[in-house]
């Protein structure tokens, strides 16, 4: 694999390296397209495991600098990791307009029931919150402001056991990406996480084989994510293991998530 759409900085506070050095471990490993998307601050209030919103402007131009810097080796491009609350839709816009950003990685980890109430995915209380976070994604992909999905499957982390509800909170998904024709993403940093034991047996936290094995032989795009917190992990086993489950599963593995419509 010679590209990589999900990466992440030490400006987040949880992950290592700066951009340069994202930008190294790239070159040693052949990669030719990187995109950085590391969590993004949001202007009123800090979220947490994010970027604050005063060093913005400096990862975007550090970004800019090193894709001069190195532009006949390799393609950089500026990215947020980003959830969607609905009350922030005009922010997104201005990412891209005021900020020069060139995607936003659906990224839903915190996300709101309803107007007032807030969630985090990690910590679902049954699986009807599955599906209160499925329509989130949903409501996020009515809106065309985002690029990819990030870790689709992520809500799978939670011990619950498999019932109609996750069967439906994937259709919605899946069935909003198909309308759109957004890209969801293989992640591996689910894979890097290990296997262990669940209700419903054992396997990776995300990805979750049921929510894959969905699109066997559909062209729904699929995007492999490093999800890389350090630089190393680019291209590292799991994002090799990634690979293998796709290609057994017969996906159709996209590269180039920001062009891939002009591809076709
Ligand atoms: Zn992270
Ligand atoms: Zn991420």
């Amino acid at each position: 694999m010679y590209y990589n759409f999900h990466t992440h900085t030490e400006r987040c506070f949880h992950a290592s390296g700066k951009e340069i050095d994202y930008v190294r471990s790239a070159l040693n490993q052949g990669v030719s397209m990187l995109g950085f998307s590391d969590h993004a601050p949001f202007p009123d209030k800090d979220y947490g495991l994010r970027m604050h919103y005063c060093d913005l402007d400096d990862y975007l131009s550090s970004i800019a600098s090193l894709a001069e810097e190195y532009k006949d080796s390799i393609k950089l491009f500026k990215g947020l990791e980003i959830e969607f609350m609905p009350q922030y839709i005009d922010y997104y816009k201005t990412l891209y307009s005021d900020h020069g950003m060139e995607y936003l990685v659906l990224g839903e980890h915190i996300y709101m029931k309803n107007e007032t109430q807030l969630r985090n995915i990690f910590f679902a209380q049954s699986s009807d919150d599955y599906i209160d976070y499925a329509d989130a994604i949903v409501q996020a992909l009515d809106t065309k402001l985002f690029t990819f999905i990030a870790h689709p499957d992520i809500m799978f982390i939670n011990d619950i056991q498999w019932d109609n509800n996750c069967d439906k909170a994937c259709e919605m998904i899946l069935c909003a990406a198909e309308k759109y024709d957004i890209p969801v993403e293989f992640n591996a940093n689910g894979i890097r996480r290990g296997k262990r034991m669940y209700p419903d047996g054992i396997r990776y936290p995300y990805p979750h084989m049921r929510f894959w094995e969905r699109l066997k032989g559909s062209k729904q795009k699929v995007i492999i994510g490093s999800d890389a917190h350090i630089p190393e992990q680019i291209i590292d086993n799991s994002v090799k293991i990634s690979e293998d489950i796709c290609s057994s599963l017969g996906l159709n593995i996209i590269y180039d998530p920001i062009s891939h419509k002009e591809d076709l």
